[in-house]
């Protein structure tokens, strides 16, 4: 059955039906004019919102639908841990066709509800518009945060270390053997299926995220990593007016990105780059706190890695290479709609 035969209002009562969890603070969910929430006391709220587009973030017969919910939520749930917050209300936006299958978005809107209960997050509206050409996912997410704690991307100070969580790259290499299947790939199914299951489902550090704001350790600056690092760390580095260098043998890689990176002669910086859609968190830390850090992360379960320091030239990232050798990198090298 096609939608055109339900109706907006019969996919927003069945959206309505398969709602999972709900939230000691809403006081009006789904179906009215707006939502209504009592905002936790002490607490700032924190707002963000992410779409996803067809064919520009994802591709239909690429990604499963399950996939595609759950991954519209996971990206901004990512956002709501780069500032140190805790994910609370989200607000749905589905620009679909009257021609698109009702099957297909009852697993998109289950794979999107399955992400809200296990993240805890309370599916408080939104709204269903046609889109006849192409399906998008809009997310606006409502969280908190402890107002003295908010991490931003201001405050990064030369001396300062440059900090990852996780490993690098998998996405855009996950993303890379999905899109092209032939030539074939070299190198084994399971590191095959690790790496597009880290572009299918990022899992957003919002553990590591609550141990850091947790601490008494200094983070002068943090974001999620979306656009790939050269232009993410760009985006720190203008903020604090200043620069940062970055030691290639330091950047974290997954032992299934350096196989099939091997297997394959890919250059793995570059991939680490630009490639983008880690969603790790990356931040700035004096090295006397940081020394507290991995301590921090151990109950959170991912490993964090010193990448580089904060440098006082403005705007200048440089990579050491392995071979010990400078070179610039450039801002550009990062993911932008509308530059080519
Ligand atoms: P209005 O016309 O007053 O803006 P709508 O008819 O668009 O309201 O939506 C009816 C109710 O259903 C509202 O509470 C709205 O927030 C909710 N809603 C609409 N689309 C969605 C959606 N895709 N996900 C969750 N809630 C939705
Ligand atoms: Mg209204």
């Amino acid at each position: 059955m096609a939608l055109k035969r339900l109706g907006e209002f019969g996919l927003i009562s069945r959206i309505r039906a398969r709602l999972k969890y709900r939230s000691g603070q809403t006081i009006l969910g789904m179906g009215d004019d707006c939502a209504a929430y009592k905002p936790a006391p002490g607490k700032c709220q924190i707002v963000t919102t992410d779409t996803l587009t067809e064919d520009v973030h994802f591709k239909k017969n690429l990604i499963p639908p399950e996939r595609l919910g759950y991954k519209a939520l996971a990206v901004n749930i990512s956002d709501i841990a780069a500032m140190g917050g805790t994910p609370r209300l989200a607000l749905l936006t589905l620009g679909i066709s009257a021609e698109s299958s009702l099957p297909y978005l009852n697993k998109l809107i289950d794979g999107f509800l399955d992400a809200c209960a296990q993240f805890k997050v309370e599916l408080v509206g939104g709204d269903t518009v046609s889109s006849p050409k192409s399906l998008f996912i809009s997310v606006t997410l409502i969280g908190e945060a402890p107002k003295n704690r908010l991490f931003t991307r201001h405050g990064a100070q030369p001396g300062n270390g440059v900090f990852v969580t996780g490993s690098l790259g998998n996405s855009a290499l996950g993303l890379k053997l999905l899109a092209k299947k032939k030539p074939a790939w070299k190198g084994s199914p399971k590191d095959v299926k690790f790496l597009i299951d880290a572009h299918f489902s990022p899992v957003p550090r919002l553990m590591e995220s609550k141990a850091l704001s947790r601490s008494t350790a200094k983070i002068t600056s943090m974001l999620d990593l979306s656009d790939g690092l050269a232009g993410d760390l760009t985006h720190i580095c203008q903020a604090g007016e200043v620069g940062a260098r970055l030691w290639e043998d330091r950047l974290p890689r997954s032992p299934a990105f350096i196989n099939i990176c091997a297997a394959n002669k890919l250059s793995s910086a570059e991939l680490i780059l630009s490639g983008g859609e880690d969603y790790e968190l990356l931040f700035t830390s004096p090295l006397k706190d940081a020394k507290k850090i991995p301590g921090l992360f151990k109950k959170a379960g991912s490993p964090v890695s010193q990448i580089g320091e904060i440098t006082a030239r403005p705007g200048k990232i440089v990579l050491v290479g392995n071979n010990g050798r400078e070179t610039i990198v450039s801002p550009s090298q990062g993911f932008d709609h509308f530059k080519s």
